[in-house]
């Protein structure tokens, strides 16, 4: 499958390599014109504010909201694609969840956990940075992992969002689970 990394802002390069070693085809996507040669979509972390302002400029926020491309948001991308930011506006409305941003305080700014993620391991290593987490989740968004009290993955039927960043790992998994279970799915179905 193809499998595109909006190439605005953040770990491109570290997406593209999950996706590869995941045994697809990793595109890194700069233009909303390349949207139609992809099966799904990373939006990788970075800063949520500045990941929004370049959405615009460049015609995403529009082409994403109409699309019904899979998507897979990691950290500032799971922000974007919440219905629901705490203090603010949400963006794409893809999942429907309220997140807060920068949940995890000051002294923890960075943190690694072990995590279980329902249906695709118990052992996944959690990187976070600046992190935010789901506060709630509504509708038919599921909860997949949480640490502690917190929400840090969920999915809602083609959308898959996660507060950490598991391009940072060696592990693929998650990667893996989003582009053969729910990529594959989303492309079966459309048939
Ligand atoms: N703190 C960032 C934000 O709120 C997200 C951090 C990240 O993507 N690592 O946008």
């Amino acid at each position: 499958m193809k499998i595109g990394v909006l190439a605005l802002q953040g770990a491109v390069r570290e997406h593209l390599k999950h996706i590869e070693l995941s045994g697809h085809e990793g595109i890194a996507i700069k233009h909303v014109e390349q949207l139609e040669e992809i099966d799904g979509l990373i939006l990788p972390g970075g800063e949520s504010t500045t990941l929004r302002r370049l959405m615009n400029l460049y015609g995403f926020k529009e082409a994403l909201q109409q699309s019904e491309l899979p998507m897979f948001g990691t950290c500032a991308g799971l922000i974007v694609m919440a219905k629901d930011i705490v203090g603010e506006e949400g963006y794409l409305n893809k999942l429907d969840i309220t997140v807060q941003r920068n949940s995890f305080g000051r002294q923890v700014d960075s943190f690694e956990s072990h995590l279980n993620i329902t249906g695709i391991a118990e052992d996944i290593e959690g990187v976070f940075i600046r992190a935010p987490h789901i506060a709630q989740v509504h509708g038919n968004a599921t909860i997949l992992s949480s640490v502690g009290e917190k929400i840090v993955a969920v999915q809602e039927g083609r959308y898959l969002g996660v507060s950490f960043h598991p391009e940072l790992t060696e592990d693929y998994r998650v990667t893996q689970y989003f582009i053969e279970h729910i990529v594959a799915k989303a492309t079966i179905e459309q048939v």
